[in-house]
């Protein structure tokens, strides 16, 4: 079990959520980020951090994001660590309503990191 990054989070990459996980199992993408599943202990501290609600405990997941499961798992290995929390996307707040944002609104480009 793990917790999972819904579709809610893409294109409101707030990063709040990166400073308290004990583990350091969020990945950075473009404009969403995703949970290691592999390394996440399951300890929920990052579940109330995120302020639009987009992390879920994996059996808690509602059914259309049951998708996100395999999202997270895969970009995990692709994109690289994410521990410190950036400034926000100017226009989060227009897409925090918005509903089915998977595939259509999904990069699966990496973003910067903790390097960046
Ligand atoms: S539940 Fe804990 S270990 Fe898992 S991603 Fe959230 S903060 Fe990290
Ligand atoms: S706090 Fe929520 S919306 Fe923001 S990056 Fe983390 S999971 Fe995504």
């Amino acid at each position: 079990m793990a917790y999972v990054v819904s579709e809610a989070c893409i294109k409101c990459k707030l990063t709040d959520c990166v400073e308290v996980c004990p583990v350091d199992c969020f990945h950075e993408g473009e404009n969403m980020l995703v949970i290691d599943p592999d390394e996440c202990i399951d300890c929920t501290l990052c579940e109330p951090e995120c302020p639009i609600g987009a992390i879920y405990s994996e059996d808690e997941l509602p059914l259309e994001q049951i998708k996100m499961i395999a999202v997270n798992a895969e970009y995990a290995l692709k994109w690289p660590v994410i521990t410190e929390i950036k400034d926000s996307p100017k226009d989060w707040e227009k897409w925090e309503h918005i509903e089915h944002k998977y595939p259509e609104h999904f990069s699966p480009n990496p973003g910067g990191g903790d390097d960046e």
